[in-house]
């Protein structure tokens, strides 16, 4: 049975699938220390539900086995480093996620159900108090690398994660080793300093800032860093040797739904109104920052090479 779901979650197209079982989470009370020293922000949100996110069955009770896939969202092209254009996250080139791995993650537990009609599940991406990334090293997809993000030995970490929780016991994944070393270009590299080994400051991260940090101005310490990301940030990622391994993924979807999105002149940017933005940006994930903070973003980058 074990081999059949994951050969399902291989055809439709997931780059990995693991599999672990439905448990509390050992490491979820770091989540309680990450809140406490506010790490957070102001992402309230996740101060919610605790229960549930460190116990998946808190969530759904039949929950036996919870199935991680991991979606490959690299494609080939690379951020300019001329100071004229700005950088958007590469996740946010092509169309939105959500939509696409819940859409997959539909039919797989519909195949799921085909092997097994009392099969049940419920499935999971980004939006509900899941700690996808503790899910995918228990399943064995990788190491939870210095920045934080999951790393494949394989492909890197250039991965959207989707869950699919079921009611059946599976045979279940081990997680792998930490494959960072001695390395630490990630913390290096950052140029907020929101990094320290395996631990985020969210407060000082450009994803954060530029996507998160709602309706007030970039706080002044970190307004002439942002290196031209007006958009998230893949800094981190970018530096991180494992990535030298990423291949360009299968899923159209993901590509520049606009070529210009790749590397877009700061001034053009700046000079869309919002219903512009809205068309160029439509059914990508800059639409999570609405076109006012979007906007904030692009004025302090072009003030801070103006400088
Ligand atoms: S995303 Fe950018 S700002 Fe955030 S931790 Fe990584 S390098 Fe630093
Ligand atoms: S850059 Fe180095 S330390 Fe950072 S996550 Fe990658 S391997 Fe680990």
């Amino acid at each position: 049975m074990t081999a059949k779901v994951k050969q399902i979650g291989l055809q439709l197209g997931f780059q990995k699938v693991g599999i672990a079982k439905a448990r509390k989470l050992d490491r979820s009370e770091y989540l309680l220390q990450w809140l406490m020293e506010g790490r957070h922000g102001t992402m309230h949100y996740m101060e919610n539900y605790l229960e549930k996110r460190m116990d998946i069955r808190k969530l759904y009770p039949d929950a036996r086995s919870v199935i991680v896939v991991a979606h490959n969202y690299y494609t080939p092209f690379k951020h300019s480093e001329d100071k004229r254009f700005a950088k958007i996250s590469r996740y946010a080139w092509g169309k939105d996620y959500h939509k696409i791995i819940k859409k997959k993650l539909k039919i797989f537990l519909r195949e799921l159900k085909h092997l097994d009609p009392g099969i049940d599940g419920r499935l999971f991406v980004d939006t509900a108090p899941v700690q996808e990334r503790l899910w995918a090293v228990e399943a064995g997809l990788g190491w939870q690398g210095k920045n934080t993000n999951v790393i494949s030995r394989e492909t890197g970490s250039f991965f959207f994660l989707g869950i699919l929780v079921i009611n059946r016991e599976l045979a279940y994944d081990q997680p792998i080793q930490d494959y960072c070393g001695n390395c630490r270009a990630c913390i290096d590299a950052c140029p907020t300093k929101a990094l320290k080994p395996y631990a985020l400051d969210a407060r000082r991260c450009i994803s954060y800032l530029t996507i998160e940090f709602w309706d007030q101005p970039i706080p002044s310490e970190f307004a002439d860093k942002l290196n031209n990301w007006v958009f998230g940030c893949d800094i981190c990622q970018d530096v991180c040797p494992w990535n030298r391994f990423a291949r360009p993924t299968e899923e159209k979807s993901y590509f520049p739904v606009n070529e210009r999105l790749v590397n877009p002149p700061l001034t053009w940017l700046a000079s869309l109104n919002e219903d512009e933005f809205k068309k160029l940006f439509k059914k990508t994930p800059v639409m999570r920052t609405k076109y006012e903070n979007f906007m904030r973003n692009v004025k302090t980058v072009l003030n801070s090479i103006r400088k």
